[in-house]
């Protein structure tokens, strides 16, 4: 990308799309097209298609999705399913018509087999059937993929997909309900301890594991990528480092300084029993991440929760 190039990201209200935006400005770059979801509904192909034509821009960051928690995901089955495929379709496709150089799409790691070997290669993909409770979004999720690569070696467009690990920021969604479980537990702790109150429940059997990355550190990877000449069809983004949901509860508990006790809540699910990417492929070319998990948190949880302004109860409603 060059400093005068145009660059959109779909997505820049959001947790990634923002952190994106943000470590392109600090790269220098200042030629945006930037659209909220109110302006522009990504799912309505005839919106999609007439705002490429008019704007045409040269690089897209396609980060734009429904996305929540497990129990989200569990629940709105429809919704992660339909909505993110038509995000998917409208935006990859519109893109090709208007010529775009480059674009990256941002999928996940819940693409790959529920139980998938660990860590996680990138060529695990389609080898086995999914986690259910999150199946429908992992499926458009994959689909992505596809267009990416079918774009790629039909008409021999640029378009690549990352597959982050699961992602955490200051940006995030605080809602008990639909967050995934770091922010929610960093919201439940914090309210257990200004409360006053005896536990703090956290869902499932606290055995599963899962590997987290700072925010920032992915939009620093998505911009590398973007950068780099070597395009491979599929990359994973993570830290190559994982942590059971009683460690991270643990860690979560010493950063807010909370005394009480915790609580399994075994009705409610586990998901995957351990989701670890394989990163070698990343750091074979030259990134690595920079925050370390301890780091992170205590960033969120300082920046949301100890600032008297901040009303983490309305951040990012994903649904
Ligand atoms: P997943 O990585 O797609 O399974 O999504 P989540 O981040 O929502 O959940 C990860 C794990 O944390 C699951 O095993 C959850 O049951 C567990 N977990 C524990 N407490 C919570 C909580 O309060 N909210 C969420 N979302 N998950 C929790």
């Amino acid at each position: 990308m060059r400093p005068t190039d145009k660059i959109y990201v779909a997505g820049h209200r959001g947790m990634v799309g923002s952190a994106i935006l943000q470590r392109l400005r600090e790269s220098g770059y200042t030629h945006f097209v930037l659209r909220t979801s109110q302006e522009l509904d990504l799912r309505n192909q005839a919106e999609v298609f007439a705002f490429f034509e008019k704007e045409k821009p040269d690089y897209v960051f396609l980060a734009a999705a429904r996305v929540g928690g497990i129990l989200a995901n569990n629940t709105y089955r429809a919704e992660f399913i339909y909505d993110n495929l038509q995000i998917e379709a409208n935006v990859i496709h519109a893109a090709y018509l208007s010529g775009v150089k480059k674009l990256m799409f941002l999928g996940s790691s819940c693409i790959y087999p529920r139980l998938a070997p660990q860590p996680i290669k990138e060529e695990y993909l389609l080898t086995g059937p999914l986690e259910p409770t999150n199946e429908p979004y992992a499926i458009a999720k994959i689909a992505g993929i596809k267009l990416c690569e079918a774009y790629r070696a039909q008409y021999g467009c640029h378009f690549i997909s990352v597959m982050p690990t699961n992602l955490y920021g200051i940006h995030d969604n605080f809602d008990l309900e639909t967050s995934h479980v770091l922010p929610a537990l960093l919201r439940k702790f914090h309210e257990a301890k200004i409360k006053g109150m005896p536990e703090v429940v956290v869902w499932g059997t606290g055995k599963p594991r899962r590997e987290f990355l700072y925010v920032d550190d992915l939009a620093d990877a998505c911009v590398f990528l973007m950068n780099h000449p070597e395009e491979p069809d599929l990359i994973n983004i993570g830290t190559g480092e994982d942590i059971s949901i009683a460690e991270l509860a643990e860690l979560i508990r010493t950063i807010v300084g909370y005394k009480g006790r915790i609580v399994y809540d075994t009705s409610k699910p586990d998901g995957t029993p351990r989701k670890l990417l394989d990163v070698s492929r990343l750091h074979a070319m030259g990134w690595h991440h920079q925050t370390s998990l301890e780091e992170g948190i205590r960033r969120v949880y300082e920046a949301v929760f100890l600032q008297q302004t901040s009303d983490y109860t309305h951040r990012n409603r994903a649904v």
